[in-house]
């Protein structure tokens, strides 16, 4: 009689909790691995987090990307950036 054995699903490519591994290549991807793709940036005006992804409000000032929740915090950054830069470096 044979034996039956337990079934890694992970050889199968299948979704387990906190993992997800591709069917292609085997490799398997932690939950940390997906934070990273949801990065999130701090809304220098109001200091909410803004998710990087699909960011609707932009702005380039010295070389950095700055993200905000909205139009609003935006123009107040644009109209004075360096009050929010300095803000963010104190913190
Ligand atoms: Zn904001």
């Amino acid at each position: 009689m044979k034996k039956i054995e337990t079934i890694d699903l992970k050889q199968f490519g299948i979704q387990t909790i906190g993992n997800f591994c591709d069917p292609l290549t085997g490799e398997c991807y932690s939950d940390d691995a997906k934070e990273k793709i949801m990065e999130t940036k701090i809304d220098p005006v109001c200091k909410m987090e803004v998710k990087v992804e699909g960011a609707q409000y932009v702005s380039d000032y010295a070389g950095e990307k700055y993200y905000f929740c909205s139009a609003g915090c935006q123009h107040a950054f644009e109209e004075n950036p360096a009050k929010y830069v300095e803000n963010t470096v104190q913190d």
